[in-house]
């Protein structure tokens, strides 16, 4: 996972770029990066770690020009190294170029393989790099036509932003797996991950990029919108379960909205007698409120976050991952002691979180833990941006629910189904849920 944004025609838009990519900082923490251009050259800097630690306001005073496009890394493909960090620069015969990207590419090992083999030199290893690649070595005279062709090499999720030294094009693959918005910003135009990132520098949301589309932005002319693939969406459903941030709208509709619908049909599906309903923060919070609404039990905090940890789920070790659950979470044994407790998240991967908190929880004193878990049983790995770990590291694909139950120690365990799940999202069935459902749309071909 990772965030993207582009800036066009818009003073200082590094600037703008920097406070957007704060605003989409949960969607990748590793690393940061921005290019920007003056219209003669494009400036970069990038680095590891987060968006206030890689930018000061020299970096960026050096980022000179009216457009910028800028990245939050969380690594997928590619190393944890700030080789790998984005935007990636290439100076070419066309000029200069810098490309944002969100997704992951499943043909990206055959294209690598096969653009090394005709003689290019790669510099990270990032998928992404690969349409660099493919648009330098291009025939075309135009960089539109060039992009374009690279399209039509790649297949898997992207969203993504390029900046050339006067123009900025923005696309989605014809599933939408990732997100990807539109605004306005003064005269100028903004594109987003998400967005929140539009609230923060007050730009005026307008629409998605489509599935399928790329957007053309030119200085002196309106977006000019190409529909380059048939849109088949299938829009990443982990995105409302998990990632975006709750008060952004995405794929159309706003996450917290949607958290709490689920949050509602898991209280209609698994219901339990309790004293009161608390969520494992942050990311259970909309959907135990919703919990607490329907089934009528009160919501309580009982469990409170540091949020100087960074997310568990990347450590490397087990080791490590044991010891940050307990720095970032602890309960308010006043609130919890003697109580039977109904407690929300909204996934299990590993099991490790769980585990961790029904046996802190019942430590300092909780009669009962029953857990609910706002999605259904992470089965699969992600292909297409998320980073599931590998199928053998899942509980859930290892054992049944009443296994999970055992293993986290808690007294019940449920999951929302999948028909939960879609009449949360209003029975839409455009949406990616492969890691619930084993339906993948594309297959990894390199895999
Ligand atoms: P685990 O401890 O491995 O079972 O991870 C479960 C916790 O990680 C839950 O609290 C989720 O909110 C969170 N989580 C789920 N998916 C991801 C992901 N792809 N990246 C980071 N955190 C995640």
């Amino acid at each position: 996972m990772c965030s993207v944004i582009g800036v066009f025609n818009v003073p200082e838009a590094a600037k703008y770029a920097y406070f957007g990519l704060f605003s989409l900082q949960h969607r990748g923490q590793e690393a940061a990066g921005i290019a920007s251009s003056d219209g003669k050259r494009i400036h970069i800097a990038k680095g590891r770690g987060l968006v206030t630690q890689v930018f000061d306001e020299k970096k960026l005073s050096k980022l000179m020009g009216n457009s910028a496009v800028g990245h939050t890394r969380y690594s997928t493909a590619g190393e944890d190294s700030v080789l790998d960090a984005q935007p990636i620069f290439a100076r070419y015969d066309l000029g200069q170029i810098a490309v944002v990207h969100n997704g992951n590419l499943t043909n990206a090992k055959v294209v690598r393989k096969e653009l090394i083999r005709e003689g290019a030199i790669f510099q990270t290893f990032m998928d992404t790099e690969n349409i660099i690649h493919l648009i330098a070595r291009s025939q075309k005279e135009h960089l539109y036509d060039r992009i374009i062709e690279a399209l039509h090499k790649i297949e898997g999720a992207y969203s993504m932003v390029l900046l050339s030294r006067k123009k900025m094009f923005a696309m989605r693959d014809p599933h939408g797996f990732r997100p990807l918005v539109m605004g306005r910003l003064g005269s100028g135009w903004v594109v987003a991950s998400e967005t929140c990132a539009f609230d923060l520098i007050g730009a005026e949301y307008v629409r998605d990029i489509r599935p399928g589309e790329l957007v053309v932005f030119e200085e002196g002319e309106e977006p000019r919108s190409i529909q380059v693939f048939k849109p088949t969406p299938t829009k990443c459903i982990f995105e409302y379960i998990y990632f975006a941030r709750p008060d952004s709208d995405i794929f159309g509709k706003n996450v917290y909205k949607l958290r709490k619908a689920m949050g509602r049909e898991l209280a209609k599906e698994y219901p339990v007698e309790a004293d009161m309903v608390i969520p494992v923060p942050d990311s259970g919070v909309a959907a135990a409120i919703g919990y607490s609404e329907e089934s009528g039990i009160p919501f309580e905090l009982g469990i409170i976050r540091n949020h100087y940890v960074g997310r568990t789920f990347i450590e490397p070790t087990q080791e490590i991952r044991d010891l940050k659950v307990k720095m970032k979470l602890n309960p308010i044994k006043e609130v919890i002691r003697g109580k039977r407790l109904i407690v929300i998240d909204d996934s299990i991967v590993r099991g490790t979180t769980s585990r961790k908190i029904v046996s802190i929880l019942k430590e300092f004193g909780a009669k009962e833990v029953h857990m609910r878990i706002s999605a259904p049983p992470t089965t699969g790995p992600c292909y297409y941006g998320v980073d599931t770990p590998t199928k053998e590291e899942l509980i859930s694909s290892r054992m049944s629910v009443e296994e999970t139950k055992e293993y986290i120690g808690a007294d019940t365990l449920a999951y929302l189904s999948i028909s939960g799940l879609l009449r949360s999202v209003g029975n839409d069935l455009s949406y990616c849920m492969a890691c619930f459902d084993g339906n993948y749309p594309l297959l990894p071909k390199d895999k």
